[in-house]
């Protein structure tokens, strides 16, 4: 099945709406399609609504940032009920520190000669509660500071970079109890990204499964096909369901498009077989 159960769009960093998004999905053959917005679910009813109207069945969808072993993980939730009350408290919460990370991040970038980013990086974003560093870096791109976002990246807003704040996110305990108690599906993502060593991601996977913890994604936008391999193995292992997803930010920026993705290995078990009662189907 071309399930894509993770993508962006401008409710956090993406730069498509969500209705556009569900066109995009649908027209690439995406079957079952998840919008999984940064620390963020208000693009949810929009999302299923436009899912819904062009026969496209769909999983509300999340993606939590989250601090782990002093760095950043991402966790996204699927299939949960988006009303559940301490999952909407939760990530108003995890969105809380943004703004102020954001003027940080600009005071940094204003010793290294970069001026007005905050207020630069404001004209990009979609969600007053979401800016992250992606608008920074169209900002950084746009004023011709660097020629593209991964460069803005490398130069400017990952650790030891003049832009780059140290932030505390939410605990994986609390990401994963929000999504689970919500009867939703927990998944680690992109676990290639974190470049943690064999002890830490024992950690991360073991700590995971120990708070109730489900699926892995293992086919993903961010994953080579070594990567892919490589986390086939961790999902049996660790006996996780395995997922799979574009992460699709924007027609300009992305490798990967909506459901243009090397299917999941035969041998494993797809999340979304454990979330069939979850699937919203179209009316
Ligand atoms: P934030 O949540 O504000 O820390 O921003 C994280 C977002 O930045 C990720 O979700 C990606 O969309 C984007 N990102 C992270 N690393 C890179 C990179 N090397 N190149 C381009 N985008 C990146
Ligand atoms: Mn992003
Ligand atoms: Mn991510
Ligand atoms: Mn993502």
């Amino acid at each position: 099945m071309n399930a894509d159960l993770h993508c962006h769009s401008a409710v956090s960093d993406g730069t498509l709406q969500p209705e556009a998004l569900a066109a995009r999905a649908k027209a690439n053959g995406v079957e079952l399609w998840a919008l999984t917005d940064h620390d963020e679910i208000g693009g949810q009813q929009r999302a299923r609504a436009a899912a819904s109207a062009l026969g496209l069945p769909y999983l509300t969808g999340t993606e939590i940032s989250v601090t782990f072993a002093d760095v950043t993980v991402h966790i996204v939730g699927l299939g949960f009920d988006a009303d559940n009350a301490a999952l909407v408290a939760g990530l108003r919460a995890t969105r809380g520190g943004r703004r102020e990370r954001a003027m940080e991040m600009s005071d940094g970038l204003a010793k290294v000669g970069i001026h007005g980013a905050y207020e630069g990086a404001l004209q990009y974003v979609g969600n007053p509660e979401l800016i992250s560093r992606t608008h920074f870096a169209r900002f950084l791109v746009d004023s011709k500071v660097c020629t593209d976002t991964h460069e803005v990246f490398r130069k400017y807003l990952v650790e030891n970079k003049p832009g780059f704040v140290p932030h505390r996110w939410a605990t994986l305990k609390n990401a994963v109890a929000w999504i689970t108690d919500a009867g939703g599906l927990a998944v680690i993502a992109h676990p290639a990204r974190y470049k943690f060593t064999a002890n830490e991601e024992y950690a991360l996977f073991s700590e995971f499964k120990a708070h109730g913890g489900r699926g892995v994604e293992v086919v993903t936008g961010s994953h080579s096909s070594a990567d892919a391999v490589r986390y086939t193995e961790t999902a049996i292992e660790y006996e996780l369901l395995a997922s799979r997803g574009s992460d699709f930010h924007s027609p300009d920026e992305s490798h990967t498009d909506l459901g243009a993705l090397p299917a999941l290995p035969a041998k494993l078990t797809p999340v979304w077989t454990a979330l069939e009662s979850r699937i919203h189907q179209p009316a």
